[in-house]
C-alpha cells in the first residue's frame, strides 16, 4: 500500500525541527497507555519501530516516520500525565498547537481511544485544540479484543455523542486491535487515500 520505505525519521522538538513539507501527513494522538505506539506497529509492520517507553521526561518529541515515500506518519507525544510537571505540559501545548496550526500538509488527526474507557476529559480537550487548528481528526478506538461484544454498543454510543459537538470530527470510527489484527488494514487503506 506504501511503495518504498517505512522507518523512522526523527523527532521533533521546535517547528524549526519539522522536515521539509513535502508529503500528505497524518498524525496520531492519545491519552498515555492507548496503545498507541502497539497500533503503529502494527500499522508499520515493523515491531519495535514506535516504542512504547513513555515517561513524561522523554516524550515529548513529534516523532515523524515516513510511510513508503508518499506520506509522513507523524506520533505525537501522549497526553494525561497524571504527573506531568507543568512547564512540561506548557511547552508541549504550546508545540502542538503550533504544530496543529501551521502544517499545510497535515490531512487527518487520528485521535486513539481506549475502547473500555471510551473519550475522557483530556481526549476532549485535544479535540477542541483539533477543532481551532480545523484540522480533520478521525476516531480509532483501540484495544477492541478488550471489549465485549455485548458492550461495543454502549461504546460506540458514547463516542459518538462525545464527538458530536465537534465540527472537526470525521463521522467514521475505526474500531481496532493490535493484539488481534482488527481494523489495521482499513486504517492503513484510510491513511492511503488522503492525499
Ligand atoms: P502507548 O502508551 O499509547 O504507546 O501504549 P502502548 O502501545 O505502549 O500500549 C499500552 C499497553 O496496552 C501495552 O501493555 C500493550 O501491550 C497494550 N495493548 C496495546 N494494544 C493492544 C490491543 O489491541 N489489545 C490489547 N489487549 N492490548 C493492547
Amino acid at each position: 500500500l506504501f511503495a518504498g520505505q517505512t522507518d523512522f525519521l526523527k523527532g521533533v522538538v521546535a517547528m524549526s525541527g519539522l522536515p521539509p513539507a513535502d508529503r500528505t501527513e497524518v498524525c496520531f494522538a492519545g491519552r498515555s497507555n492507548v496503545g498507541k505506539s502497539t497500533l503503529i506497529n502494527a500499522l508499520t509492520g515493523r515491531k519495535g519501530l514506535a516504542r512504547a517507553s513513555n515517561t513524561p521526561g522523554r516524550t515529548q518529541e513529534i516523532n515523524y516516520f515516513t510511510l513508503g515515500d508518499s506520506h509522513y506518519l507523524v506520533d505525537l507525544p501522549g497526553y494525561g500525565y497524571a504527573n506531568a510537571p507543568l512547564p512540561i505540559v506548557e511547552k508541549w501545548q504550546k508545540l502542538l498547537k503550533s504544530y496543529l496550526a501551521g502544517r499545510q500538509t497535515l490531512r487527518r488527526a487520528f485521535v486513539l481511544v481506549d475502547a473500555r474507557h471510551g473519550i475522557k476529559p483530556v481526549d476532549d480537550e485535544i479535540m477542541t485544540l483539533l477543532d481551532s487548528a480545523a484540522v480533520t481528526f478521525q476516531c480509532v478506538l483501540t484495544k477492541i479484543d478488550k471489549v465485549k461484544s455485548t458492550q461495543i454498543d454502549n461504546v460506540l454510543d458514547q463516542v459518538r455523542s462525545k464527538l458530536s459537538p465537534h465540527p472537526a470530527a470525521f463521522p467514521e470510527l475505526i474500531l481496532t486491535s493490535s493484539e488481534k489484527g482488527d481494523g489495521i488494514a482499513t486504517l492503513r487503506a484510510t491513511i492511503a487515500t488522503l492525499k
